[in-house]
C-alpha cells in the first residue's frame, strides 16, 4: 500500500480524501491548522518548513503521492492569507518534497478551481509565479476576495503547466482537479458573506447537473488521478464542476 501526505486535512475535500485513502488501505501522513500528524500554519515561511520536515519524518523512505489541498476562501480577511496558503503554500511543499516523490515516481494532486478561467492572467499572478510572496499580497491586499481567490488559482494552474513537463521527465506525474462549487466549510462560509452570498447562491443555483457537490465527488477524481489508473496523465487540470465550466466556456479547454 501506498504513503500519500495531504494538507488541510481537517474538514472537506481535504477530510474526504484522507477517508478514501485510509479505506482503501493507504497511510496518509495529514497536516493541517490544529490537528492531524503535523499541525503548522502553511500561510507561514516557518509553518510550510515545519510541514516538511514531520513528513520527511514520517516518510523517510518517500511518498507515493502529495496532495496540498489546504486552502481558503474568498470571504477570508486579510486577502493576504489566500496566496499565501492557497499558491505559495502548495507550491513551497510540493517543491519541497519533491525527492521524497522522486524515488517512488510519487503523484501530485493539486486542488485548483474552476474559478482560475475566470480571472486574467496580471499582475497578481505574474507576482506570484515570479515568486515574489510580499508583492503579490501587498498588491492584493486592498482588492476584493474574488480576484484573491481566483488569481490565486489561476497562478497554481499556471505554475503546474509549467512544471509539469520537467517533472514527469523525472517520472513524477503533477496533475489538478479543478473543483466547482462544493459544499464544504469553505463554501459555507462564501455563502454566509454579506458581500458574495448572494452571488454564489445564484452561481450553485445554474450549476447545469442541478446541484452543488460534495467533497467526496472530489476525492474519488483525486483518488483515481493518484493510482496507477491514472498513469499516462501528466500536466492534466480536471474541472470537476456539475459542467459550469463547460456552460461559461464552451469553446476553450
Ligand atoms: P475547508 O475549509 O473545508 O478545508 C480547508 C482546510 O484547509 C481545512 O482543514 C483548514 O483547516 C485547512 N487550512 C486552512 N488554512 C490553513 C493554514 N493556514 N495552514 C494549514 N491548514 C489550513 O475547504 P474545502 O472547500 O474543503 O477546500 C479544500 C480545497 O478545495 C481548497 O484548496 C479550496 O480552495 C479548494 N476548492 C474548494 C471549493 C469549494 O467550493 N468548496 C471549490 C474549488 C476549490
Amino acid at each position: 500500500m501506498g504513503v500519500f501526505a495531504l494538507t488541510g486535512s481537517a474538514t472537506g475535500i481535504g477530510a474526504a480524501i484522507k477517508t478514501q485513502l485510509r479505506d482503501n488501505g493507504h497511510q496518509v501522513i495529514v497536516v493541517d491548522l490544529a490537528e492531524g500528524d503535523i499541525c503548522a500554519d502553511l500561510s507561514a515561511l516557518a509553518g510550510r518548513q515545519k510541514a516538511i520536515d514531520g513528513i520527511r519524518a514520517l516518510a523517510p523512505d518517500g511518498l507515493d503521492g502529495f496532495i496540498p489541498c489546504a486552502g481558503l476562501g474568498p470571504s477570508v480577511r486579510p486577502l493576504s492569507l489566500i496566496p499565501q496558503v492557497n499558491y505559495f503554500a502548495a507550491v513551497a511543499m510540493t517543491e519541497g518534497l519533491l525527492d521524497l516523490l522522486l524515488g517512488r515516481k510519487g503523484s501530485v494532486v493539486m486542488i485548483a478551481s474552476n474559478s482560475a478561467a475566470m480571472v486574467g492572467h496580471d499582475e497578481y499572478v505574474e507576482l506570484m509565479l515570479n515568486d515574489q510572496e510580499l508583492e503579490a499580497c501587498g498588491y492584493i491586499g486592498d482588492k476584493d476576495g474574488h480576484s484573491a481567490y481566483a488569481g490565486s488559482k489561476h497562478a497554481l494552474s499556471c505554475w503546474l503547466r509549467r512544471n509539469a513537463p520537467e517533472y514527469a521527465r523525472q517520472g513524477v506525474r503533477i496533475n489538478a482537479v479543478a473543483p466547482g462549487i462544493i459544499n464544504t466549510p469553505l463554501s459555507d462560509k462564501v455563502l454566509a458573506d454579506k458581500d458574495l452570498g448572494a452571488v454564489m447562491k445564484d452561481f450553485g443555483d445554474s450549476v447545469p447537473l442541478g446541484k452543488t457537490g460534495e467533497p467526496e465527488q472530489i476525492a474519488d477524481v483525486v483518488c483515481f488521478i493518484l493510482s496507477r489508473k491514472a498513469s499516462f496523465m501528466a500536466g492534466s487540470i480536471v474541472f470537476v464542476d456539475g459542467g459550469h465550466d463547460a456552460m461559461l466556456r464552451p469553446d476553450q479547454f
